[in-house]
């Protein structure tokens, strides 16, 4: 039995740096928070994010604005959905994705996941082909990266606009290729849970002139356009100008200083967060009834959390199994639950859409556990939470 308790919070995150708060009291001096207000040749703090992030991302277009919810919203509608349309996405995602589908005016078709926690293909496929759908709005939920290259095969063929949802993929890769530059465009969350810190906000990359000075419109642009950092030419805009709305949800200068020197760390981070999963991933690897997902070769992770699964587990189990878990301070989470709770939840709770069956996404759903593995946990912190974990799973087995 381990005696030891875990006693860290899975909601801390590090410390925003102190070159970050210096950046932050700088802006705050000037009074300039607003991205547009700027004095002669200056370049606003978003505009430099807007061209260090395309930098990073090797993204000829980048926008900044409220969150990653927002800018998936905006995104579906800059890539011409309109009301009423299908977008097809993953039946294992976060809240917001089939929230900012909604918010576009689109109607969500689930795709189900199979055991390695991505799209199942197949399904993708079939589906595509029998609603007709356009939009492909692709969750890389939890980072797990689906086959890219028998993705895009699909997407070619189905004639699909593929939208990438990168909110846990922020640095990863697939081949050598960055998660997020395969499709028209993607979207990256700078909310503290995700891998750069500003509480809110969302960044848009894209490589499509059209596509980008539309979104940068609907941000809410006025007609400060010219003002941005990693834009298209004047000329792009000239129509695109005054027939797109404004659905103000621009990014402000204080969040954008303190990310950019966030960005510089991003590569080191990935490093720091690999090595707490792969402590997990050794412990857990060994566990009789715990099955890890698998993940390909050709895909470079980034493991801010840690998903595994116990097939077969019951609901009543399940929330025993949580509880054992918490009495010794590990906080996990489960995607069974008929009730969300906190940031999870599952397609039974989103009853504004009409009801999808998906069997076999409920099925992996229903033994999926998860749980954060944020900076602040040391090497040993990892070790003792998957010992814990460990001896928890025994524990239900003992009792199965
Ligand atoms: C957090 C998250 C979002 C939304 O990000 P916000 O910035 O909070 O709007 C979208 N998709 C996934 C998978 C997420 O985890």
């Amino acid at each position: 039995m381990i005696r030891k308790i875990f006693s860290r919070p899975f909601t801390q995150q590090e410390a925003i740096s102190q070159e970050a708060i210096d950046a932050a009291t700088e802006v705050l001096k000037t009074g300039r928070l607003h991205r547009y207000n700027t004095i002669e040749n200056e370049l606003s703090q978003v505009s430099l994010l807007e061209q260090e992030y395309a930098n990073y991302q090797g993204s000829r277009y980048c926008l900044a604005c409220t969150s990653c919810g927002y800018a998936l919203s905006i995104s579906l509608k800059a890539a011409g959905l309109e009301s009423g349309d299908y977008v097809l996405t993953n039946s294992y995602t976060l809240a917001p994705v089939p929230g900012a589908i909604s918010n576009a005016g689109g109607r969500a078709i689930f795709v189900e996941i199979n055991e390695n926690l991505v799209l199942d293909l197949d399904d993708l496929a079939q589906k595509a082909t029998s609603s007709g759908a356009r939009f492909l709005l692709l969750s890389h939920m939890r980072g797990h990266i689906v086959d890219m290259n028998e993705l895009m095969r699909i997407v070619q063929e189905k004639n699909l606009i593929l939208i990438e949802d990168c909110a846990h993929t922020m640095g990863a890769k697939w081949g050598k290729k960055k998660s997020g530059n395969f499709g028209l465009a993607a979207c990256f969350s700078t909310q503290t849970y995700k891998h750069l810190n500003s509480g809110e906000g969302g960044l848009i990359t894209s490589d499509n002139a059209v596509f980008i000075a539309r979104a940068i419109v609907l941000s809410g642009s006025y007609m400060f356009y010219e003002r941005h950092g990693a834009a298209p030419e004047a000329e792009v805009f000239s129509d695109i100008r005054l027939q797109t709305p404004n659905y103000s949800g621009r990014m402000d200068n204080l969040r954008a200083a303190i990310l950019r020197p966030q960005l510089i760390s991003l590569e080191e981070n990935i490093k720091r967060w690999n090595k707490r999963y792969q402590i997990v991933e050794q412990k857990l690897q060994k566990v009789t009834g715990v099955v890890l997902p698998e993940r390909p070769d050709e895909e470079r992770y980034v493991g801010s959390s840690f998903q595994f699964r116990i097939p077969g587990i019951s609901h009543t189990k399940a929330g025993k199994f949580i509880e054992a878990n918490k009495q010794l301070g590990v906080e996990i989470k489960w995607f069974g639950s008929d009730e969300p709770t906190g940031f999870t939840s599952n397609h039974k709770s989103w009853k504004y859409l009409e009801y999808q069956d998906l069997e076999n996404s409920d099925k992996i759903l229903s033994g999926l556990f998860d749980l954060r593995l944020p900076l602040t946990f040391s090497l040993d912190d990892c070790s003792l939470l998957s010992d814990i974990i460990s001896e928890c799973v025994q524990e239900y087995q003992s009792t199965k």
